[in-house]
């Protein structure tokens, strides 16, 4: 499936300063940014990959959580409401998120102070997006889940999709961007490795599909590729290059061999080469 071109998390041309001077982190995604998504559904039994102990982790703030039904009468909010429970599945969403991304035991990471994530179920095209509210989009984020689409997921496999697209929605409200300037590729690669790790993968990913095409496809393409490098290069490899995003403009070649010691490309021979 190709990288459709509206996709892109839009890098701005100027980096914004961190709203409150006492935190100066660079921020995470822009807030004008809308990222939309297109993971698609397919059919197959799975049940909720909830992990109870991914909850809250201790000395990382939590958000706080809200949740808006746009359309209560509307038959894809009554199957979401039936499907998941949202107060349990969000806090241990955002938990498993932020561990796949800065728990370390041997350092520490810094991560966005994201102060909440509201969950919109609403009639939409697609799938879902997540962007940042007006008045301070760098702190308070939403995400979009279009209910038309949870309308159309299989009854067998609600829970698990439902849980899958909502990981991959709340990395990017806790990920980094290299200043706005990473392929939209690894952002959305990113945001698929936590899914897969998740153990929420749908049935229609295959592994090894990407190997024709290129390394910064997205979704679970690069998903795959993060998986091999996390591998090779050893526990905490994302982590690493999530960290280099935050504090470095992205720029391909010393990015990749800062980190890893090697240009990208080499990386994804390489993979190919571990694929066949
Ligand atoms: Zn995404």
């Amino acid at each position: 499936m190709p990288f459709p071109p509206n996709t892109t998390p839009v890098p701005p041309p100027v980096f914004l300063p961190a709203m409150s001077p006492a935190d100066p982190t660079p921020t995470p995604l822009p807030g004008s940014t809308k990222e939309k998504d297109a993971q698609g559904s397919g059919s197959g039994a799975a049940s909720s990959a909830t992990d109870p102990s991914a909850s809250s982790i201790e000395g990382f703030a939590q958000p706080r959580l809200r949740l808006h039904l746009n359309e209560l009468t509307d038959n894809g909010t009554s199957i979401f409401l039936s499907s998941i429970s949202s107060s349990t599945l969000l806090p241990s969403a955002v938990s498993r998120v932020q561990k796949a991304l800065y728990v370390d035991p041997t350092r520490g990471y810094h991560m966005p102070s994201t102060r909440s994530v509201t969950l919109i179920v609403r009639p939409m095209d697609g799938v879902a997006y997540t962007t940042g509210i007006d008045l301070d989009p760098e702190q308070h984020k939403e995400i979009h889940l279009s209910s038309r689409y949870v309308a159309s997921i299989s009854p067998d496999r609600r829970g698990h999709e439902i849980e899958g697209v909502i990981v991959h929605e709340l990395v990017h409200c806790y990920q980094y961007n290299g200043h706005g300037y990473a392929p939209g590729g690894l952002i959305e690669g990113v945001a698929d490795w936590v899914r897969l790790g998740a153990d929420l993968a749908p049935p229609h990913w295959r592994k090894g599909e990407e190997v024709n095409g290129k390394w910064d496809a997205g979704y679970q393409h690069t998903a795959y590729f993060l998986q091999y490098l996390e591998e090779r290069f050893g526990d905490g490899t994302v982590r690493r290059l999530n960290e280099g995003l935050r504090t470095s403009k992205y720029e391909e070649k010393s990015f990749w061999t800062g980190i890893l010691g090697r240009p990208v490309e080499q990386l994804w021979e390489d993979y190919k080469k571990a694929s066949e």
